[in-house]
């Protein structure tokens, strides 16, 4: 009995090995994990038919890539972003965050100005992580963000989506979302290349760019994103740029994109900008979205006839009819096709369970929206040191403002998260207020366009004169203000700098019979404040801060945490002051970038024009004192520099101090900015405490790009190194000295001085 049970066990073990031989030889080297990714590439797409590779170039429906199920080639579904999951029930609802049918509520994180406004690129990567764990949480594969376009101009509708106005941090933040992201095995997708800089006419309009300005201020934050985050996806923009359409641009999506920058993944369309088969196809546009029924329906709807959407041109009857013509190669199909299957194998996401893995709304993932929130807060003005409130001095605030009870959490269109919860200035303020302080609350002044009951003039004044009796007797009198995602939105330019009907005067009124009058403001970016700015002692910048934006807000204002957020853009006194004034938002559907790459703060420093507020500003309730700073040359690497300086906390409170270094390049042969930014660190400093930071800034620090050798380049000579607490408040100076050849140069010799005073 013993033996025969030994003998079934043997043929049992025998057959099974046999079998596993024969399956794992029958297993296509495609459906390997532990090949290649580039052998399998070519593997798969040796096994597909032309059909079946033309199949795959356009959407299947509005958020989701074609699957095979011959080959088991799963479809890439999508999810929009990228402050957290869309879940918008708007016109645009099939892309909500929604799971089997069921809607899902996702983590509303701070907008991108905010995590601009941080200037901390370890936060930026776990903001991204957190996203990348809830795309996944999802069952989704692929997070369409982050949005890294530069702010030109202060009246984009979608400032609040970027990262600011400087090329270099935007490029910082974005390499660290993306690895966030991408660490989760899910696609980010950086967007919209190149020079989305505007809503009007986006789908219309031609940005003329000059070659530099492509290179130093629209390119980089994508360069980065490619070289140095291996981003897997890129969305090509809406605009043209030089009178090409984005997604038919073969300059940029394979000459700039493939050949300069060696991007390897695969470039998808924003939804409804196609207008072209050849010229997309042939340019490196891989996939079109939307596709299918979905698109269909939408192009037919006279709304985005109107707006001037185009689609529905990489459809497989279209590009084949093109590839019988001869106008389109079979090695162009396969190239595009082996993008997208690419990132497929690359990603993971051919060879995981085709399933939701992990949780939503975990106490991590709301910590990351408040630490982000609460960092990326930037206090403006603080006269007499009116904040931090002490609740143990005051008995009474009044909270006030269209923004007070209501959690504006980010700006309109497809970026908006409707979360579980969201924490209202209001609601922040009063449980970190305790008992022991009265907290009331009046509207003061309804947001423009939201009620009509609340938005006519009568209206206004009677709000204002319950506010203002309210303020009169209270202690402090916080006014949060700003605007909506019905004013603020992707898909039509900021109206006015202004702030909405009603509020300047609300504002003035308050700080009338109230001296402790303390200004948030709750905007995706700068707002005209000459009208009060001087009566008001205490200003500061809450931005769209996500679910969390009320608790940090109150965390702020009562000192539990320390103001540490820094302007990432210009604010301007007033519009006209603008570098995009005159030049925006074009004529005839062409809008000329006529201030070059003097956009932001290198035009306001050039043209000696006084901001507001200048870009890299913040206050904190302690101060920093800057010494020591030593420039040595890196003989370990040609043209590289070591730059380190002492920073200290000589208030009496903890806090966190952004360190910024500027380079300045005086000799080269052509125009350059006063300053350009090439390092930040964000330092956490104890009361009394200091720290050494350090840089290392290589050719990159130098480099201009000359639009005569085509390249980067950097000329032998002096370099000066302007270190301090924001563009105008510069600490610290010194300088190197790079000699040799153009390029290669190396450091020679190194000055350093103080500015007067410091
Ligand atoms: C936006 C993109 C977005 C896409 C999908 C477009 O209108 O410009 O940023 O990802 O819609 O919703």
């Amino acid at each position: 009995m013993k033996r025969s049970l030994f003998l079934v066990v043997i043929v049992f073990v025998t057959l099974l090995s046999i079998a596993q031989a024969q399956s794992s030889s029958d297993v296509p080297p495609y459906k390997n994990p532990s090949l290649p990714v580039e052998q399998r590439v070519h593997d798969l797409l040796g096994r597909m038919t032309l059909q079946e590779k033309v199949a795959m170039l356009s959407g299947a429906d509005w958020m989701q890539s074609v699957p095979n199920e011959r080959l088991g080639i799963p479809s890439i579904k999508m999810a929009d972003g990228p402050l957290g999951i869309r879940s918008w029930a708007g016109p645009s609802a099939e892309t909500k965050a929604e799971v089997a049918g069921k809607q899902i509520a996702t983590t509303a994180f701070p907008a991108g100005i905010s995590v601009g406004a941080t200037w901390d690129t370890e936060l930026a990567q776990s903001d991204g992580q957190a996203i990348g764990q809830e795309v996944k949480a999802l069952g989704r594969d692929m997070i369409l963000g982050p949005t890294v376009n530069i702010n030109r101009t202060p009246l984009w509708g979608r400032n609040f989506e970027g990262f600011g106005e400087d090329p270099y941090l935007t490029g910082r933040l974005a390499v660290a979302y993306i690895k966030g992201v991408q660490s989760q095995g899910v696609i980010a997708t950086v967007k919209h290349f190149d020079a989305n800089n505007q809503e009007f006419e986006r789908h219309r309009i031609n940005a003329v760019i000059g070659e530099r300005a492509l290179h130093e201020i629209y390119f980089p934050a994508f360069k980065a994103a490619v070289e140095e985050a291996g981003v897997w996806s890129v969305m090509s923009a809406y605009n043209k740029v030089n009178g090409v359409y984005c997604a038919e641009n073969h300059f940029l999506l394979t000459d700039v994109l493939q050949k300069e920058w060696g991007f390897k993944g695969f470039v998808v369309s924003d939804w409804g900008s196609t207008y072209s088969t050849v010229g997309t196809v042939n340019a490196g546009m891989d996939l079109e979205m939307p596709g299918g029924e979905p698109m269909k329906n939408w192009l037919k709807r006279p709304e985005s006839q109107a707006a001037g959407n185009g689609g529905g041109w990489l459809v497989p009857e279209k590009v084949v009819a093109e590839i019988s013509a001869g106008k389109i190669s079979t090695a162009t199909i396969d190239d595009n096709v082996g993008r997208i299957l690419r990132v497929i194998f690359v990603s993971g996401e051919f060879d995981k369970p085709d399933t939701a893995t992990g949780i939503i709304d975990t106490p991590e993932q709301r910590a990351v929206a408040r630490t982000a929130a609460t960092e990326s807060i930037v206090l403006l003005k603080n006269t007499g040191d009116l904040l931090p409130l002490d609740p143990s001095r005051i008995h009474s605030v009044v909270v006030l403002g269209p923004n007070a009870a209501t959690a504006r959490t980010g700006g309109g269109g497809s970026s908006l998260v409707v979360p579980k919860y969201s924490i209202t200035p209001l609601k922040g303020i009063q449980d970190r207020a305790g008992e022991r302080v009265q907290v009331s609350y009046a509207l003061g002044v309804g947001m423009e366009k939201e009620d009509p009951g609340k938005d006519s003039s009568q209206a206004r004044e009677q709000f204002r004169n319950e506010a203002v009796k309210a303020a009169a007797k209270a202690d402090v009198a916080i006014i949060v203000v700003g605007r909506s995602p019905a004013l603020e939105s992707e898909d039509f330019d900021i109206k006015s700098l202004d702030l909405p009907v009603g509020q300047d005067e609300l504002i003035a009124a308050v700080a009338k019979v109230n001296k402790n009058t303390v200004v948030v403001i709750n905007a995706g970016g700068p707002v005209i404040m000459s009208k009060w700015i001087a009566q008001v002692p205490a200003i500061v910048d809450m931005w769209y801060a996500g679910q969390e934006g009320g608790n940090a807000i109150a965390d702020i204002l009562f000192g539990d945490a320390n103001p540490s957020g820094k302007l990432p853009v210009t604010f301007v006194k007033q519009w006209k002051d603008s570098p995009a004034y005159g030049h925006y938002p074009g004529e005839n559907l062409q809008v000329d970038y006529a201030e070059g790459i003097y956009v932001g703060y290198r035009y306001f420093d050039k043209s000696k024009i006084e901001p507001l507020f200048p870009f890299g500003y913040g206050l904190s309730y302690t101060k920093f004192d800057y010494s020591d700073l030593k420039i040595s040359p890196n003989p370990a690497s040609l043209g590289s520099v070591e730059v380190s300086l002492r920073v200290r906390n000589s208030g009496a409170r903890a806090g966190a101090e952004v360190v910024e270094l500027y380079v300045h390049d005086g000799h080269a042969s052509v125009d350059r900015p006063v300053q350009e930014l090439k390092g930040f660190r964000r330092v956490e400093l104890a009361a009394g405490e200091a720290k050494t930071v350090n840089f290392t800034l290589d050719r990159r620090a130098t480099a201009f790009y000359s639009t005569a050798k085509k390249s980067w380049v950097t000329e032998p000579g002096e370099f000066d190194v302007l270190v301090g607490s924001s563009s105008r408040d510069i600490r610290l100076k010194g300088s190197f000295t790079l000699k040799g050849e153009a390029g290669l140069s190396e450091v020679s010799r190194v000055n350093l001085s103080s500015p007067a005073g410091r």
